[in-house]
């Protein structure tokens, strides 16, 4: 069966959230294709875990701490990188939460306020900072922001995730606008159920329901999602920007009637 396969021998690619789960697919991925990964996340122990795996499977990686939710925290981790690693080409806006998953009326104000910063306000504390070095220093680079497909359809009892996957959608809309003539692509992600640790926090009835509403019948791989963020980072993609990429089994297509 035919496979695409990528060089991004001497770039750096900074993955936020990149210790688990999806981040962490594409944080093996990108090394696995010659990158210098920066791998940047909240809990420092399991970045450091992520970043020694992929040292010993021979790639080029390390571990740094942010929380994605404080502008400064972001603001320190780009300058970071740009002074220790000299550069940054992909810049994977990946890390999230989930909000409880209740019926809006029973949504905690302070579970909103969390969900909000570390989903979407995130998103354009990383971008600021991302952008700003890019055009500091005059050089371009490909962005690509994790969304959902809760950004372009309603969910049930989600209503603070699906506002913030919105969010990430329409900043992605308008930043790749703001960028486009300057050679720097953003796009966003858009996964359906995918099997990581952050739907096994999930309540089993509410799992199910999401698995039998996947036209494929099954939740996605972290992997599958790496290879969509590979290809958009790529020089394949050269034409490719504001697009929210959907990998998700067909879930987001909805329709009628019954399997
Ligand atoms: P995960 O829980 O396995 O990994 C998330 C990572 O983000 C963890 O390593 C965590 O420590 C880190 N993180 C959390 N808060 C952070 C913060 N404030 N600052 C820095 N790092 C932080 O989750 P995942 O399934 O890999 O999800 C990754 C992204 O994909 C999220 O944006 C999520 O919304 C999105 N997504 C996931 C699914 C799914 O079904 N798993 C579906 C659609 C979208």
């Amino acid at each position: 069966m035919a496979r695409l396969s990528y060089d991004y021998a001497g770039t750096v690619t900074l993955v936020t959230g990149g210790a688990s789960g999806i981040g962490r697919a594409i944080s093996g991925a990108f090394a696995a294709a010659g990158s210098m990964v920066a791998i940047a996340d909240i809990n420092l122990e399991a970045a450091n875990a992520a970043a020694r795996e992929i040292q010993a499977a021979g790639g080029l990686a390390r571990a740094y701490h942010v929380d994605v939710g404080d502008e400064t925290s972001v603001s320190r981790l780009i300058e970071t990188i740009w002074g220790e690693l000299g550069r940054l080409d992909n810049a994977i806006n990946n890390a999230g939460i989930e909000a409880n998953t209740v019926p809006l009326a029973e949504l905690d104000s302070a579970n909103w306020r969390r969900v909000t910063d570390v989903n979407l306000s995130a998103i354009f504390y990383c971008m600021k900072a991302q952008l700003r070095s890019f055009l500091d220093r005059g050089v371009t680079g490909a962005i690509v922001n994790t969304a959902s497909v809760s950004g372009l359809m309603g969910g049930y009892n989600l209503s603070a995730y699906t506002a913030t996957k919105h969010g990430v959608v329409g900043l992605t809309k308008a930043a790749s606008m703001d960028y486009a003539a300057k050679g720097i692509r953003i796009n966003a992600l858009c996964p359906g159920l995918v099997d990581t640790p952050f739907i096994s926090a999930l309540p089993q009835p509410f799992i199910d329901r999401l698995v039998f509403a996947i036209p494929m019948g099954r939740p996605g791989k972290a992997e599958e999602m790496a290879k969509a963020v590979l290809w958009l980072c790529s020089d394949d993609a050269s034409y490719v920007t504001g697009h929210s990429m959907v990998v998700d089994g067909g879930t987001s297509l909805g329709g009628t009637g019954t399997r």
